[in-house]
């Protein structure tokens, strides 16, 4: 595997990033959507400084002490190094969670032909008619289509959406559920606040009004809110 320098920075030590389970966070560099409330400005705009293997070295030493690695970022899936870096990962004997905008289903795709992925968090940042205003990105199809490859998978995977509330409404939420639901989905559905403590990719209101609590009627779809 080419030894790039792909990585910005490696969380070595969390046990709020993998549910259940200690892992250690690789923030791959890059990211193909320009969210305005993105805290990682410096990893969505920034060139890597540890290469795959630095990272791997990193990993093996940790391989007793951590139960799982974390593939994040900015969008670890633009990186076709992700397989290979998954496959060793494997091999070490970790679980293996991939954190995604769901831009890349080919890469998803590769990663569960080859079982190399345990658990995965997608983030689903909008309905259709709001993603490019809300990530200055086209993708929504290809969120959609990594979406039911999950559903698909025997994959463990879970929804996650972060809300300021001058870009989703409540009744977003309501039709994103819906939505969610209509797909067929019927696991957790993550509902983030915003945290305005830090430096964003673009120019947003620190003080936003926060979700604290949402009904949503249809079973199927537990809403778990985040602060
Ligand atoms: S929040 Fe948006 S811009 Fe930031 S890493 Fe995630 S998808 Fe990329």
């Amino acid at each position: 595997m080419p030894d790039k320098q792909i990585i910005c920075d490696i969380t070595p030590f969390s046990m709020l990033d993998y549910p259940d389970i200690t892992s250690c966070v690789l923030w791959f560099a890059g990211c193909n959507m320009r969210c305005d409330y993105c805290y990682n400005p410096d990893i969505v705009f920034g060139k890597g400084k540890i290469s795959i293997g630095e990272a791997l070295t990193f990993i093996r030493s940790r391989s007793k002490l951590l139960d799982g690695v974390v593939l994040s970022g900015g969008e670890c899936t633009l990186h076709k190094e992700t397989i290979p870096l998954a496959g060793a990962i494997k091999e070490i004997g970790m679980l293996l969670k991939v954190d995604t905008n769901g831009s890349n289903p080919d890469r998803i795709r590769q990663l569960i032909a080859r079982q190399l992925i345990d658990y995965v968090s997608l983030d689903f940042k909008a309905m259709p008619g709001r993603f490019e205003a809300i990530t200055r990105s086209t993708l929504y199809k290809e969120f959609e289509k990594t979406f039911i490859l999950l559903q698909n998978s025997s994959i463990n995977f879970e929804i996650r959406t972060t809300v300021h509330s001058a870009l989703i409404s409540e009744n977003d939420l309501m039709l994103m559920a819906d939505h969610l639901v209509s797909l067929g989905y019927r696991g957790k559905y993550y509902i983030q606040n915003f945290v305005g403590d830090t430096e964003t990719v673009g120019t947003i209101p620190e003080a936003h009004k926060r979700i604290r609590t949402f009904r949503y009627p249809e079973q199927p779809v537990e809403i778990v809110i985040r602060s």
